[in-house]
């Protein structure tokens, strides 16, 4: 794709509009935006790494609950944090997650590709993404692109 700078908070509001059906009234979203905003990236790309996150994170909660969405500069890149209330991620599954197929959902609901094409457009930008534990025991993506295409 084509490399474009970016506001990132816009491509997140973009997302969350398409996505928002999906979340309702059952799914709080917070939003903590800081840093510089811009990024060079593939405007498309990047709406799909942030749609396929959001997306699980919706997933994951049980009932109600929130996701909070995080924005911030570190050294030379761009860092958002998503995370969740939902149960978290195992250790021992924090690497197979972003193979493609992976997927811990019933047959028919889950292709297993979301996290492996994020994976693969992050690293793309020659950025990371990764999973921790959020406060309160969810799951943390965070996902690293520097501002700079490299
Ligand atoms: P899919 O959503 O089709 O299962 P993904 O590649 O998007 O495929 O995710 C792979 C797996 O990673 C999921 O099936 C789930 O087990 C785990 N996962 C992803 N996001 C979360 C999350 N926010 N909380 C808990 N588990 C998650
Ligand atoms: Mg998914």
């Amino acid at each position: 794709g084509e490399l474009r700078s970016v506001n990132v908070p816009e491509a997140i509001e973009t997302v969350l509009a398409l996505i928002q059906h999906k979340l309702g009234t059952r799914i709080t979203v917070e939003r903590r935006f800081k840093g510089e905003p811009e990024i060079c990236c593939t405007p498309a790309l990047l709406n799909q790494v942030v749609m396929n996150v959001i997306g699980n994170a919706a997933d994951a909660i049980p009932g109600e609950g929130r996701i909070t969405i995080e924005t911030r500069s570190e050294a030379g890149n761009d860092v958002i944090r998503i995370s969740d209330t939902g149960p978290g991620v195992p250790e021992a599954l924090r690497e197979r997650i972003f193979e493609p197929f992976f997927t811990t959902k019933p047959v028919g609901s889950g292709t297993g590709l979301g996290l492996a094409i994020a994976y693969s457009v992050v690293q793309a930008h020659s950025g990371t993404i990764s999973v921790e534990t959020a406060p309160g025991g969810g799951a943390c993506f965070v996902i690293s692109i520097p501002r700079r295409a490299a």
